[in-house]
């Protein structure tokens, strides 16, 4: 197969697009696509100072380098949650994420960034505070959610920082929309956005600039890039309700190519009809008595009544 643009050989062919591109053409194909998803949902502006969230995996490394490369002021945040596996004969997840992330930024010299240590900080690891408030039922990834949203958050305050990036791609955000959909959580519903606003002086203006694009095309631009990121999943990410989710879209993906940029993109537009607009719109938040923090419980925020109990 050979290159649309220049005629050589093609190394990435996207069956939805029916467009096959050359190693020159792919990339610069593949950061033209984030721009304009940037510009089209009218995320921040070029002048703008953004706080990307990096885990170390292929998604949050390579909008870091698309972002640094467009001139955007960018500064990274990683959130060591202390995921150690080695009891368990696995890795030390936390450890080798991060030494992803340091890695990323020794060889490119513009990039900076802040890691939050959630043990140092906050005196328990994600696992600890999860297996104290859950006793080991289930897994930890409502808590680890819990933890990761409010430091983002505070970070981005702290910092006074126009927009909190995340990696998410149209793998995940059409995952999220289908289990959204099959459990009807119309408020999520609501609320699942390529951008959200930020609400009042307390929740931080969000956005991810992947959105439309497939998984397979991030994966193809940090090999191409050259950009070594963690392969391994979370490990406690083995049997999650969100794989399934993938794997179903994946299985229709393949049967008829487009099939999750279509279902993305016409909930956008669906979500354009007042039925969500007026619930994302009911949620009143007022700010937690200890860290003010925007909450819709009437005192202490979620976050703060986890290190309380
Ligand atoms: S899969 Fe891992 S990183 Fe993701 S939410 Fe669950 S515990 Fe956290
Ligand atoms: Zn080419
Ligand atoms: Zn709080």
């Amino acid at each position: 197969m050979k290159c649309l643009k220049c005629g050589r050989p093609a190394v990435f062919h996207m069956r939805h697009h029916k467009l096959a591109l050359c190693e020159i053409h792919y990339p610069e194909w593949f950061v033209k696509q984030t721009e304009r998803a940037i510009q089209k949902y009218r995320m921040f502006d070029p002048g703008a100072r953004v706080l990307i969230a990096v885990s170390g995996g292929k998604d949050s490394l390579a909008l870091w380098d698309v972002l640094m490369g467009l001139g955007y002021a960018v500064h990274g945040l990683y959130i060591d949650l202390g995921i150690d596996w080695r009891h368990k004969g696995g890795i030390d997840y936390s450890s080798v994420s991060r030494e992803k992330v340091v890695q990323f930024a020794a060889t490119r010299p513009e990039a900076r960034f802040t890691v939050v240590d959630v043990a140092a900080e906050y005196g328990e690891s994600m696992p600890q505070a999860a297996q104290r408030i859950r006793r080991g039922r289930d897994k930890p990834c409502s808590i680890c959610g819990l933890i990761k949203r409010h430091v983002m958050n505070r970070v981005a305050r702290d910092g006074d920082y126009d927009v909190l990036v995340t990696g998410h791609n149209l793998d995940d955000e059409a995952a999220a929309l289908f289990g959204n959909v099959l459990h009807w959580k119309t408020g999520y519903l609501a609320r699942q956005a390529p951008v959200l606003p930020a609400q009042g002086e307390g929740l931080v203006r969000k956005a991810k600039p992947f959105c439309r694009l497939y998984e397979r095309e991030t994966a193809a631009y940090t090999l191409i890039a050259g950009i070594d990121y963690v392969y391994a999943e979370c490990p406690y990410a083995i049997g999650a309700t969100s794989l399934r989710y993938k794997e179903t879209l994946s299985q229709m993906e393949h049967q008829a190519p487009g099939t999750k940029l279509q279902f993305y993109l016409g909930f956008l537009r669906a979500r354009k009809e007042a039925f969500f607009r007026e619930r994302a719109e009911g949620v009143t938040l007022t700010p937690c008595h200890n860290c003010g923090q925007p909450s819709s419980a009437p005192d202490l925020c979620a976050f703060c009544r986890l290190w309380e109990r």
